[in-house]
Order: structure tokens, then sequence, then C-alpha cells
């Protein structure tokens, strides 16, 4: 029997990484894009194919249309089989002072947070609806989106934008089969979040009532949740897998 299709936005490192390995071991095959990382993504893919599971990575700007439906062709050409799940994962972010933001790196965080998820659900929803057979479609948002949250401005923005376009998008999408939900992780340690902060989880765990960082796999088992037939009834949602820590606002 031929796997499903799952496709991974940004999937070369951090929380992208592990979904990938996550959806390859429940059985997908898995396509996965990255920007900037081809060695990253050739490790990734490489570690898994040792597993003897399928993986495809591909260069493609998450923000670029003809990015997307290239990928997105190859992709099935790849799995010999339309698309069954996808997740929008990619995405950018750095600290600034609203007043010193430069335009260019507002749009780039709206272009690649927001519009990546646009074109990829466009595009491979799209592929979804014309095959016939359903889907699911998870968008990675950000638990961030409970709070002000000041010197981050574009990122909230493009993540605010990601929560109303997933219950926008199951709305209209609903017709196909396919459901639209979201996952908001709080604070999770992966290689960047812990470079740029050493302190990272010193800082996070003491506030967060389950006493610890997030970790990529506690994503993944959101994502499986809502990508597995026990969510078949569920759409338009956003879970937030943060420990509460933003529910103590
Ligand atoms: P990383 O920086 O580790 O990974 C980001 C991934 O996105 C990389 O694979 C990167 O590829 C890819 N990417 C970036 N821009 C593009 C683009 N234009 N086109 C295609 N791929 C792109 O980040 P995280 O793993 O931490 O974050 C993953 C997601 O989770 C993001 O959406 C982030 O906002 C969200 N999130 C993360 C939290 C955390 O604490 N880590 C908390 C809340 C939300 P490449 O390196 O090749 O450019």
């Amino acid at each position: 029997m031929k796997r499903s299709l799952a496709i991974v936005t940004g999937g070369s490192t951090g929380i992208g990484k592990h979904l990938v390995g996550a959806l390859a071991r429940a059985g997908y095959a898995v396509a996965f894009s990255y920007r900037t990382s081809p060695d990253a993504a050739r490790a990734t893919a490489a570690a898994l194919e040792q597993e003897g599971l399928p993986v495809l990575a591909m260069q493609c700007d998450v923000g670029v249309k003809a990015d997307v439906e290239r990928f997105a062709a190859e992709a099935v050409v790849w799995a010999g089989i339309a698309p069954q799940l996808l997740v929008n994962n990619a995405g950018i972010q750095t600290w600034s002072p609203l007043l010193d933001l430069p335009e260019e790196r507002w749009d780039d965080v709206i272009r690649t947070n927001l519009k990546g998820c646009f074109l990829n659900t466009q595009v491979i929803g799209g592929m979804m609806a014309a095959a016939g057979r359903g889907g699911a479609i998870v968008n990675i948002g950000s638990g961030c989106n409970k709070l002000a949250f000041p010197n981050l401005v574009d990122y909230t923005a493009s993540k605010g934008g990601i929560e109303q376009f997933t219950k926008s998008a199951a709305v209209e999408l609903g017709q196909y089969g396919i459901r639209v939900n979201g996952v908001a992780p709080g604070a999770i340690i992966t290689d960047r979040t812990a470079e740029e902060a050493p302190d990272y989880a010193a800082t996070w765990a003491p506030i967060t009532p389950l006493g610890r960082v997030g970790t990529p796999e506690d994503v993944a088992g959101a994502v499986l949740f809502f990508a597995s037939e026990a969510a078949r009834f569920v759409t338009g949602q956003t879970l937030w897998v943060d420990g509460g820590v933003f529910s103590r606002a």
C-alpha cells in the first residue's frame, strides 16, 4: 500500500525537523521544504533514510508562489499520490522595537510566516480538493498570540494572522473534507532558541505551570492529533501547546 503524502514547510531545523521525523515514523512519505540550510536539510533526510523512511527535501521559499507550485508538484511525483497532510511550519523571528523596525524586515516576516501559510494552503489545499479525498492542514502559530509582546510586532502580527486564517480557511475548505487547524507552541527548546538565549530553559521553566520548557516532540504530538482520525470532526481550532505559560496573564 502507498504511504500517504505529508508536506512540511521548513523541515531543515528545529520544530520542523522533528515534525518530519515524527510524521515519517507515523507512516507518511514526507516531503519538506527549506530556504537557506541545504546541509541541515540533507542531514535530516539522510538520518531518516537510514531508518528506511522515505523523505524528500527541496529548496523552496514559502513566500514565492512559483517555488511552492514546483515543490508541491515534485512532491506528488515523488510520492505518486496527492498530499493528505500539510503542516505550515516555516517561520522566522527577530526582535526589534517597533519604531526601529526596518520596513524590509516587516515585509520578510509577513511574507514568510503569513503569506507562506496562505500560498502553501492555496496550492497544496487545492491539490487535496482536486483529489477529492479530503485532507488535513495544520498551521504552526505561536502561543504568544494570547499576550502583547513588545519588540515583536511583525512576528506577533503574522502569528495573529495565522490564527484567524486558520478559522476562515477551515470554513471555506470544509466542503472538500479538508480540516484546517492550528498549533500554538509556547517556549520550545530548539537549536535556534538555545543559541539565541543560553538561559532560555532557565527563564521559561519557572514561569511555566508544567515546570519545564516545551520540546519539538510536544508540538509533534499535537500535529499528529490534528492529522489523525481522532480529530476527524475538529476544524478551525488552535491548540496551545505551551505548558500553560500563556494562560497566566
Ligand atoms: P527554526 O528557525 O529552527 O526553523 C525554521 C524553519 O523554517 C527552517 O527549516 C527554515 O529553513 C524554514 N524557513 C524559514 N524561512 C523559510 C522560507 N522563506 N521558505 C522555506 N522555509 C523557510 O525555527 P523553529 O523550529 O523554532 O520554529 C518553527 C515554527 O514554530 C515557526 O513558525 C515558529 O514561528 C514557530 N514557533 C516556534 C517557537 C519556539 O519556541 N521555537 C514558539 C512558537 C512558535 P532554512 O533554515 O533552510 O531557511
